[in-house]
Parts: C-alpha cells; sequence; structure tokens
C-alpha cells in the first residue's frame, strides 16, 4: 500500500454552507469509493462526547502529525457494517479450503490434506469449521484504526 495519504477535496465555496457532520460524511463516502466501495447506503456523521465513541466497537485517531495531539480519539462508528454482514457461502468455502490444506481433514485427520474438491467428507469436516471460525472473527473484530 502506497504510504501517500489519501487526499479528498472539499469545495471550499461550501464554507459556511455545510455543517462539519455533512462535510464528513461527503468525505467518508469519497474515502470509500476511492477504494472501489461502492456504498451508498446513507451516511450520517453526528457529534457524541469521548465516552461515548471510546465505548465504539470501531474508532479513528489521529496520528498527531498535524492538528491534534498524537492518539486524539476523533471518531467512531456505532456497528461495522463487517460486523453485522452475513458471512458468505464463498467465504467459507474460501475459509474451509485453506483449513483443509492446513491438515483438517476426514477421518479424524487421516485423509491427506488439499482433498476439499474431491473429499465430500473433507468438505464436510471444514465447512462448519470455517462458517464458525469467520463468525467468530467478525463479532470479536474491533480493534482500533489509527488514521494514516
Ligand atoms: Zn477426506
Amino acid at each position: 500500500m502506497s504510504t501517500e495519504p489519501l487526499r479528498i477535496w472539499w469545495n471550499k465555496n461550501l464554507h459556511g454552507k455545510i455543517s462539519p457532520g455533512k462535510l464528513a460524511a461527503h468525505a467518508a463516502h469519497a474515502a470509500l469509493r476511492a477504494y472501489g466501495i461502492e456504498y451508498d447506503h446513507p451516511i450520517v456523521v453526528l457529534a457524541a462526547g469521548r465516552g461515548r465513541i471510546e465505548s465504539m466497537p470501531i474508532t479513528v485517531r489521529d496520528e498527531g502529525r498535524t492538528e491534534l495531539e498524537p492518539g486524539t480519539l476523533t471518531a467512531g462508528v456505532e456497528r461495522s457494517w463487517q460486523a453485522s454482514r452475513p458471512v458468505t457461502d464463498a467465504e467459507v468455502e474460501a475459509a474451509a479450503r485453506a483449513l483443509n490444506v492446513e491438515g483438517w481433514t476426514c477421518n479424524g485427520g487421516e485423509d491427506e490434506p488439499g482433498n476439499y474438491d474431491s473429499c465430500p467428507d473433507c468438505k464436510r469436516v471444514c465447512d462448519p469449521l470455517a462458517r464458525v471460525a469467520l463468525e467468530a472473527a467478525r463479532t470479536t473484530r474491533g480493534a482500533d484504526n489509527a488514521d494514516r
């Protein structure tokens, strides 16, 4: 990944005409699109106290290179789209195949690894494991994401 910052430009003609919340929401839309995420769900940016934001599963802290002290809590999201999105069958299959290659096989691990596509029993062993692991990862994730 490039170390260049993602630069988002806002229309300076709107200075004094647009609230910080609306401007932040549009900047968030721009950032998502910059990373190829076409996400047309509305984004609403609201003000809250530090304590409330600290309790959120996704938080953003400033690195302190420009305007703020390092680690200043700037924003949070109450609910992760990733965490609330159901795990897809394609994700389960990819993870199950990886588990199988790592030795999760049928017959209590007696089958050779890598037979996911040819052995239905290996698939039966790995698919539920992969689904449980992916769902567990979704619900336990939530570390701070410093801005870069
Ligand atoms: Zn097998």
